[in-house]
């Protein structure tokens, strides 16, 4: 695709990969037919192809318009079309960069803009987050049915932290959202490694990745947070970490961005880098040791009973980081039965704050996703991010679990 960015743009580092983005693309239109928004609204401006064009305009100086703006709102940035694009156009950096651009051209109504700062403000404590949700949690009897399944009860509590201490650690972040909602994730993580010999260290001054900013505009927030969890775990990582995981793959795959993302910045990007080489999902830890694991499953008759389970596989796992198939595979080698999945690639609707920002298109999705699950009768869900973990519950009777804690159930019985 030629390019010709205007000079607000064009000499910075943004207009730069833009402009390196933009020309990979060669406008095939194969991501649309992945594209959950593009299947559900059937407007070429609500897919990546029509998106990336809208993006184009702007960068060449047409003005951002509302309804510049809407059509790039709608997108989830599931990154289903990343994985479709044969030329390898990594679309979601040109919509961070598109969505900066277009908030600065077009502005937000004061509405709009007080929800998505309270947003911003909230979520990323995971203070005043469970602050919120233990009130939401306390009101919910007294709420109407409408407003009761976007509150979640409380959640089941965390198994013991294992005791030991062993000279393998890694790093873990335990997320801002993910204590409150899901308190069980990051306990049933520890309790696993530790039996691999792993003790999980929690980084005093470690917070939010970044990725509620970033997805809604403050790439300097999110920076903020990038480096203050490089200041928390660079001391780790010198005495030895050899790793660094978030049980949230929405987490993780914002981990593995913060090289990109501060690549400019001269006192953090060298760290930066080193930090996403060490970034790993928790299935690819498990992995590596599934002789090991696979061996301590087998002593366990439970998971015998685990025969009818499914996984919903985060759009942040297989089209972010790219480990499309990790969890089921290991799972189904352990022995877990699993149900298949169709439309599997298509993104149940979380995506972050979406589910807030555009509650209709999420509802549409959560609807075909719960029916796509559950269309051989599972006894439970499992997944691997707490958003898509919340977003699923609140549809169904089914049990919703990180696969982790299941693991952990199995191990310890
Ligand atoms: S599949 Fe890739 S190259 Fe083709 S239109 Fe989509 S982003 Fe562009
Ligand atoms: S990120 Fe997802 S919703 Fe957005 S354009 Fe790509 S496939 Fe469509």
């Amino acid at each position: 695709m030629q390019t010709n960015l205007a000079d607000f743009i064009k000499d910075t580092p943004e207009g730069r990969e833009a402009d390196a983005i933009l020309r990979k693309c060669v406008h095939c239109g194969f991501c649309s037919a992945t594209c959950p928004t593009y299947q559900l609204l059937g407007d070429e401006l609500d897919g990546p192809r029509g998106r990336i064009y809208l993006i184009k305009q702007v960068l060449e100086g047409a003005p951002a318009t509302a309804s510049t703006q809407l059509h790039l709102d709608r997108c989830l940035t599931c990154r289903s079309c990343e994985t479709t694009c044969p030329s390898g156009v990594h679309y979601s950096r040109l919509l961070d960069i598109g969505r900066h651009v277009v908030e600065r051209q077009a502005g937000r109504g004061r509405l709009d803009a007080l929800q998505r700062k309270t947003l911003r403000t909230g979520i990323p404590s995971a203070m005043v987050f469970s602050a919120l949700l233990k009130i939401g949690q306390l009101a919910r009897p007294l709420l109407p049915a409408a407003l009761k399944h976007k509150v979640p009860p409380r959640a089941a509590p965390a198994r013991a932290w294992p005791a030991g201490v062993h000279p393998r650690k890694i790093l873990l972040l335990e997320g801002c959202a993910q204590p409150a909602l899901s308190p069980a994730t990051n306990a049933a993580a520890a309790r696993v490694l530790d039996r691999l010999g792993i003790t999980l260290v929690r980084a005093a001054g470690a917070g939010c990745c970044g990725a509620v900013s970033l997805h809604l505009s403050a790439q300097d927030e999110a920076r903020d947070h990038m480096r203050r969890n490089i200041d928390a775990w660079w001391p780790h990582i010198e005495r030895g970490a050899e790793a660094v995981v978030a049980a949230a793959s929405g987490c993780g795959v914002t981990i593995r961005d913060y090289a990109h993302l501060l690549a400019h910045d001269p006192a953090y990007a060298d760290k930066a880098r080193r930090l996403c080489e060490l970034t790993r999902d928790l299935s690819e830890i498990v992995a590596a040791h599934k002789d090991k694991v696979r061996a301590l499953v087998e002593r366990s008759s439970l998971v015998t009973h685990h025969a009818s389970l499914v996984f919903h596989a985060p759009c942040s796992l297989q089209h972010g980081m790219k480990l499309k198939g990790t969890v089921e595979a290991l799972l189904a080698d352990l022995g877990f039965k699993l149900a298949p999945v169709v439309d599997s690639h298509l993104c149940c609707g979380s995506a972050g704050t979406y589910s807030i920002l555009q509650p209709e298109l999420s509802q549409r999705l959560l609807a075909n996703k719960i029916a796509a699950l559950t269309a051989h009768s599972p006894c439970a869900i499992l997944t691997a991010n707490v958003g898509c973990q919340s977003h699923l519950q609140a549809a169904t009777p089914l049990p919703v679990r990180h696969w982790i804690e299941t693991l952990d159930d199995v191990l310890f019985p």
